[in-house]
């Protein structure tokens, strides 16, 4: 069975993405989480330069950024593009990495 979606709902109230896939599972993404996993370019190397500035013992202490998520639009048929309040919108979630975040939760 192909996976994917039936309904995708962007709750503000709670800052969570509610996603009902077609196998019957509901997984709540928490926006801080999404944000996290953006899988574009920028927001990979943002995280991989992280690593080496603790190789050589430099600690960046990053402010606690919370992001919130002003709407969500499909991507084709295949993925979920997010719109991030501060202008951030080229992270593009396929349905499969998706699945891969909720998989700790579950
Ligand atoms: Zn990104």
């Amino acid at each position: 069975m192909y996976i994917r979606p039936q309904s995708i709902k962007l709750d503000k109230k709670r800052q969570i993405l509610v996603i009902d896939w077609n196998d019957g599972n509901s997984v709540e993404y928490s926006w801080d989480g999404l944000r996290d996993a953006c899988p574009c370019a920028q927001c990979r190397q943002e995280h991989s330069s992280n690593n080496v500035n603790t190789v050589d013992m430099v600690f960046v202490l990053n402010p606690v950024k919370s992001f919130t998520l002003d709407s969500v639009e499909l991507a084709g048929n295949y993925a979920l593009k997010l719109y991030w309040s501060d202008g951030h919108n080229t992270g593009i979630y396929g349905w499969e990495y998706l699945r891969t975040l909720s998989l700790p939760n579950s």
